[in-house]
């Protein structure tokens, strides 16, 4: 976490209850968006924040708003007590559900309550924790809908409200549900937007729905972290499962996130790597509220090395001193990389980015090198015919794989795998409808649709099991 290094959280006027919990949450100064952000929210002002993840942007939003509430905290049991004053909306049901998580942390010493709402889960576990009355709800966008709609909730006392990575909410779609629900506030708020990249649709929203924003940028946007070595290997799109084994074996002690782009390729992905006697599971939309939990759970005791994620699943996730974040496949849309390597890398951390790119991917390669404005390494594999002949021989440790910088000719990969078939199948096609479609975890759009061969449900490939 890089810190900034001439201001302390006690000069920024927060109050003794706030700063106990920093103390005791081991934060001793800002990190530059909190130094930043924090006085203009408290000034009353509207923010527009770019900011990188893992960048401490959730105390940027949550401090100001525990700040402005507290005058309002009532130690009553009341519900009418306890309106709903400040709405966090997050794309996704692990980013809010990580952000109520810190939201708490840092009210600890003070009466205000905060509750998570998101779909994917009986709304109705969700209404009795609602009518105890809470002063910040962090919802996503469809589920907070669905309590309107069943008047679980009322949005009329809210008076601050934050848009959490609004350029992901714009991918997904959010659009028509973030106009529907600004429509429900009262008009007199202060807002604060976060965003981890700047296009010109998420300058549009700031024009749309906030009021004179201090814009704030910490970072250049959509540059990567220098904390991360990013690496680069062409490779088949046949070779890439064996290299990744080969990776993660090498990586043996390490936990990694696997990055695919369909929901169907991580669950076949997660199942390979299991045969693999790689401990693997998958994390994505068609997996259940409890599946997903689940899984993050496992990972985060290190009982699960490699997790294997889409975009829309993985997006948020802050799991402390990840080292490695491997793209399967690398994503059409190149902003997608900046926010997966954020995986890795954080809090100040250094970390490794590889992405095996195969031909029909490089084009994809290009647009992201433009964006990030730096080419990236790279490396060929030397893929070890173990991993590749003997799929089910776990307890063999596959060679390591050499790493070099390419030289101009391309390693011929042309040995044929003696894998599941099925693996090979094709999966959605490249085109922003269809990765929409694959990575769709908005809460309407939550599904429990069977995916892949026979219409299985999809089922949690853990090896090791969870702890509990
Ligand atoms: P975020 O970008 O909000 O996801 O935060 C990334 C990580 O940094 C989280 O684990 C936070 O707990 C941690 N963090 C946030 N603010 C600070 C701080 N001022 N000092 C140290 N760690 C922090």
């Amino acid at each position: 976490m890089t810190e900034n290094n001439s201001i302390y959280f006690d000069s920024l006027g927060l109050a003794p209850e706030l700063l106990k919990a920093l103390t005791e949450a081991g934060y001793t100064k800002p990190t530059p968006i909190q130094a930043q952000a924090i006085p203009v929210a408290l000034a009353g002002g509207d923010v527009m924040a770019g900011a990188q993840t893992g960048t401490g942007k959730t105390a940027a939003f949550a401090l100001p708003v525990l700040q402005k509430l507290l005058p309002l905290a009532s130690t009553s049991t009341s519900p009418a007590k306890h309106p709903i004053r400040a709405l966090i909306l997050t794309p996704t049901r692990e980013l809010a559900i990580q952000v109520e998580e810190s939201v708490k942390a840092y009210a600890k010493n003070t009466p205000l309550r905060s509750l998570v709402v998101f779909g994917g889960v009986d709304i109705k576990t969700q209404t009795p924790h609602l009518k105890t009355g809470v002063e910040i709800l962090v919802a996503t966008p469809g589920r907070l809908l669905d309590h309107v709609e069943q008047k679980t909730l009322t949005l009329g006392q809210v008076q601050m409200l934050v848009l959490d990575e609004a350029d992901r909410m714009l991918d997904m779609g959010f659009m028509p549900d973030l106009k529907r629900i600004l429509a429900l506030l009262p008009k007199q708020r202060q807002n604060m937007m976060f965003s981890a990249t700047f296009s010109n649709e998420i300058k549009k929203l700031s024009d749309d729905f906030l009021t004179k924003p201090t814009l704030i940028e910490v970072a250049r946007s959509n540059a990567t972290n220098d904390n991360v070595t990013q690496n680069v290997y062409h490779v088949a799109q046949r070779d890439k499962e064996a290299l990744l084994i080969q990776l993660l074996k090498e990586a043996s002690s390490s936990q990694v996130i696997v990055f695919t782009k369909t929901k169907l390729t991580a669950s076949r992905l997660s199942r390979s790597l299991v045969k693999h006697g790689i401990a693997a599971d998958a994390i994505h939309g068609d997996k259940s509220q409890k599946e997903r939990i689940e899984a993050l759970d496992a990972f985060k005791a290190g009982n699960i090395m490699a997790l294997v994620a889409t975009d829309v699943a993985a997006r948020g996730l802050d799991i402390s001193e990840l080292p490695m974040v491997i793209n399967y496949e690398i994503p059409s849309a190149p902003e997608d990389y900046v926010h997966r390597i954020g995986r890795t890398g954080r809090a100040g951390a250094s970390g490794v980015a590889i992405s095996l790119v195969s031909d029909d991917e490089e084009k994809y390669l290009v647009e992201i090198e433009k964006l990030i404005k730096k080419s990236i390494p790279k490396l060929i594999a030397n893929i070890a015919s173990s991993s590749a002949r003997q799929p089910y021989e776990h307890e063999e440790r596959a060679a390591k794989p050499a790493m070099h910088k390419a030289s101009t000719t391309r390693r011929p990969t042309s040995h044929k795998k003696n894998v599941d078939p099925w693996f090979y199948q094709p999966y959605v096609p490249n085109t922003p409808k269809a990765d929409e479609n694959a990575n769709n975890d908005s809460n309407n759009a939550f599904s429990k649709k069977p995916v892949g061969r026979n219409q299985k449900s999809p089922v949690a490939t853990l090896l090791g099991g969870f702890k509990k």
